[in-house]
């Protein structure tokens, strides 16, 4: 017979599922008038949660959740990086076919560190608004998701 008591989790298993403990506690447990004592009181303890019901709120749950959750994209939503790519082609491609020569011989002509730095500068540019964008959309969609 083992002399320590065991631990509480190994009372906890003997209390739901005696037939899975080890057999050396199962002989203690049987012998020991203090283990036997703690097994009821967690008999009790479980069968006292299991008797509980389950939680009832006095609002309703689940159109509480359901209305924080974003609403999903509408069929036109979805196309509005498409179009606007279209519109980007459909207006770009004409101006680059008038004035394409024009606009290669400009900037053939400017010297190599001045293209550069227009490149360099448009990309710079480009990243901050579209940045900016994303920022005042996110702010924007969590401010209509609190209210
Ligand atoms: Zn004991």
């Amino acid at each position: 017979m083992k002399n320590n008591h065991p631990i509480d989790a190994e009372i906890q298993q003997y209390a739901l599922l005696r037939n899975e403990c080890n057999a050396e506690i199962i002989n203690h447990i049987d012998h020991c008038a203090t283990c036997k004592l703690k097994v009821e009181q967690y008999q009790l303890l479980f069968s006292g949660i299991e008797a509980l019901d389950a939680p009832q709120f006095d609002f309703d749950l689940t159109r509480a959740v359901m209305t924080q959750l974003p609403a999903p994209k509408s069929k036109h939503e979805q196309f509005i990086p498409v179009i606007i790519f279209l519109v980007i082609a459909a207006v770009g491609c004409p101006v680059f076919y008038v004035f394409g020569k024009t606009f290669l011989q400009i900037l053939s002509n400017l010297k190599g560190i001045l293209s550069g730095i227009i490149f360099l500068t448009a990309i710079v540019l480009f990243t901050f608004l579209y940045i900016d964008q994303v920022r005042s959309y996110k702010n924007r969609i969590n401010k209509l998701n609190l209210n």
